[in-house]
């Protein structure tokens, strides 16, 4: 059987140490170098030298060499006291870090991992308690697991990716390191297949796009994390808002608007301040000298909303729909354009319904997430995690088995009577209760996890929400979270790459552009502008004195969606020249017959 790709990958981390030292001096300090999701990484030390950019394809094909030699790797144990004198010796001033950390955990031996191949690295030869492995190529403080012989690794499914600073134990305070990044897959196709993928989204770049086509700026003096829509940006933000409300008014949801700011006390209670205390901003202030915080997300309002009305059973389930900012202090070497910010605008909506009405509500909502992914072409190769609990430790969640088995059934059995294409991820559920993250793959490949319905056994009960039931009895209501695009913001962005910056013509700032071939064709062109105006259509008019050439080359520049150009013929006629920039298809129509075909591109949301 072939090994898990982590194992791979991991192996390559202390390939890529051993071939590191061989380029870069034998004083390189090693720090960790763990397997990620599209390859690893090694944070290393290397003192008063600087790892230049050029020395990578070096690393690289000496990593070859030492895949194509066929090492061994080979576990052995060292007593701490040993681990601790044989780093030390070495200078692995990290390594002996780690050790004292294991040691403090009442490790009692300290696991290494030896590469034997042809050379037999001289360092090694005076430790006796080495034994066997004083003759080894390279040794590395480690747990394993690894391949067997590096010859199992493809030589062409790898390669070193690019370098980042990080600090030691992720601490600013600690002293920076090199972090050497390596992509690794199961062969060559794969690792071509990303690095392609990876290269389409570099120039689908949304925070380029975003600026170019002037959706979005994020300014110095407002602070990163915090961008900022502009007009272009807000036709798209827009535009969908009033979607997702469409698609919500028809399936009885109440609107609600909740203040961005409450007191602690609100965040005692939901529990919130006790969990999240370090990502909330606070707000102390005004005169009565409160302290405030803004607010990390919309639940504890809706739920107060509801505890001020005295429902009964025939008035769940009861739906609240908000799209709402939130604010959340990520740090700011993780910000980034709209996908990682600090003001996160939820679709948010929070549904109060019994334990029997979960599986439609949740049915309900699963409507809602497809049609709105159908008509952005996001469909195509999704999956749902059915996030449920781990069954090894029930202690870990809260609420009692009866209801979770509930729950999880009908999450399961919405699933399914939707069909649903979703896998159960046993441990993967909240504390407070299980629920299903949709992953979507947007036009390159690239996988976001987007809407998410939760089922809540916690708040309801923090707050004591009740309605009275059949027998005149308080009931707790179950509360179901759900966001359909997750974060306007970070959807905003997502979309910008998935389109490369062309929407389909719902959404598009501008849908039409006017050339008049030259000045002679002017009132023509103007009248043609105001029909579309009239229209409703988002329609600009050239009337620069740049060429023909020059004036299209703009308008695709700027991504408008249809160019019209009007001269002689379309002004006699009274038609005009029609090309659509995304398909390039060209036509001549009748200006009444092009706004009712565009009108209904428009209202179909055509892709
Ligand atoms: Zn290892
Ligand atoms: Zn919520």
């Amino acid at each position: 059987m072939s090994l898990p790709i982590s194992t791979k990958r991991h192996s390559l981390s202390h390939i890529m140490a051993q071939a590191t030292r061989m380029v870069m001096g034998a004083d390189a300090k090693l720090a960790i170098g763990p397997d990620i999701d599209t390859g690893w990484y090694y944070d290393i030390d290397f003192g008063d030298k600087t790892l230049e950019e050029s020395k990578l394809k070096e690393i690289e094909k000496k990593m070859k060499s030492i895949v194509r030699e066929g090492q061994e790797f080979k576990p052995f144990t060292l007593s701490v006291a040993d681990a601790r004198d044989f780093l030390t010796t070495l200078g692995e001033v990290y390594k002996v870090e780690m050790v004292n950390d294991l040691e403090a955990k009442w490790e009692v031996v300290i696991g290494f991992y030896a590469n034997i191949g042809k050379f037999q690295n001289p360092v090694y030869k005076d430790f006796a308690y080495l034994g066997e492995f004083s003759t080894s190529t390279f040794i590395d403080m480690c747990q394993g697991p690894h391949v067997n012989n590096t010859n199992e690794i493809p030589e062409d499914s790898f390669k070193i990716d690019k370098l980042a600073g990080a600090y030691w134990r992720g601490d600013a305070k600690n002293k920076q390191l090199t972090r050497i990044y390596g992509l690794a897959f199961e062969n060559a196709e794969e690792l071509a297949a990303y690095t392609n993928m990876m290269e389409e989204a570099k120039k689908r770049d949304h925070r380029i796009l975003g600026k170019k086509l002037k959706l979005f700026t994020v300014s110095d003096m407002v602070g990163s994390g915090l961008p900022l829509i502009q007009p272009n940006g807000m036709i798209i933000r827009e535009a969908i808002k009033d979607y997702l409300w469409d698609l919500h008014k028809g399936k009885w949801y109440d609107r609600v608007c909740t203040p961005h700011l409450a007191k602690e006390e609100l965040y005692q209670t939901s529990g919130h301040a006790g969990k999240y205390l370090e990502d909330m901003f606070s707000v102390y202030g005004g005169t009565s000298k409160e302290n405030f915080f803004l607010k990390p997300m919309n639940c504890p309002h809706h739920m107060q909303i509801f505890a001020d009305n005295q429902f009964s059973y025939r008035d769940m389930p009861v739906r609240y729909f908000e799209p709402a900012t939130v604010y959340r202090d990520e740090k700011t070497g993780q910000l980034s354009g709209l996908t990682r910010v600090r003001s996160i605008t939820q679709d948010d909506g929070h549904l109060f319904c019994r334990i029997s009405q979960i599986k439609d509500e949740v049915s309900t909502i699963v409507d809602i997430i497809k049609e709105f992914y159908t008509t952005f072409g996001l469909m195509d190769g999704y999956w749902v995690s059915l996030s449920i609990r781990d069954p090894l430790t029930p202690e870990k969640y809260l609420g009692g088995d009866d209801v979770w088995k509930i729950a999880e059934s009908a999450l399961e059995e919405a699933a399914i009577a939707n069909g649903l294409n979703y896998k159960p991820m046993p441990g993967e559920a909240a504390f407070y209760g299980p629920k299903l993250d949709f992953m979507f793959k947007d036009a390159i490949g690239r996988e976001w996890q987007l809407a998410t319905i939760q089922c809540d056994f916690n708040q309801p009960n923090r707050f004591k929400l009740s309605f009275r039931n059949e027998q005149n009895e308080e009931e707790q209501p179950v509360v179901i979270h759900r966001a359909i695009s997750g974060s306007l913001e970070r959807f905003m962005g997502i979309i910008i790459e998935h389109f490369s910056g062309t929407f389909p013509l719902w959404l598009a700032p501008e849908q039409v552009r006017i050339i008049p071939i030259g000045e002679t064709f002017f009132p023509y062109a103007e009248e043609v502008f105001s029909e579309l105006k009239k229209s409703g259509l988002r329609v600009k008019f050239d009337d620069s004195t740049d060429s023909l050439g020059k004036k299209i080359r703009n308008a695709e520049t700027e991504h408008a969606n249809y160019i019209l150009v009007v001269g002689a013929e379309e002004m006699a006629n009274r038609t005009v020249a029609v090309r659509n920039f995304k398909t390039k298809w060209q036509s001549t129509e009748g200006i009444a017959e092009f706004v009712a075909r565009i009108q209904e591109e428009i209202q179909s949301k055509a892709l």
